[in-house]
């Protein structure tokens, strides 16, 4: 503490404005220092003009359970598909073609 106040500015501002450079350690924490002070006010400012992203937008269609189409494989969202038994259909066309098919 002695080394570094000095009788000037008290703190922080001793040990930059008022410390000796009698030592080379303390020159270099000094401009370590600084240096560090230069990346945070760099990254603030980076942070600060970045635009904002809009926060994650809910993806509905993941979100909504996919079935699989029995005639066509096509994947469609649980409440546009046709259920018949165990099997999902994309359309009421094919529900009709597997039906069909298998009938
Ligand atoms: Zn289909």
């Amino acid at each position: 503490m002695g080394n570094l106040a000095r009788g000037c500015l008290p703190g922080v501002l001793a040990w930059l404005h008022c410390g000796s450079s009698e030592k080379k350690g303390t020159t270099m924490t000094r401009l370590l220092f600084w240096l560090i002070l230069f990346a945070l006010a760099w990254w603030f400012w980076r942070k600060a003009t970045r635009p904002q992203r809009p926060a994650a937008k809910p993806r509905d269609e993941q979100a909504e359970p996919m079935v699989r189409c029995a005639q066509c494989g096509v994947h469609v969202p649980r409440a546009q598909a046709l259920q018949n038994e165990q099997r999902w259909y994309c359309s009421q066309a094919h529900l009709q073609q597997d039906q069909t098919r298998h009938g």
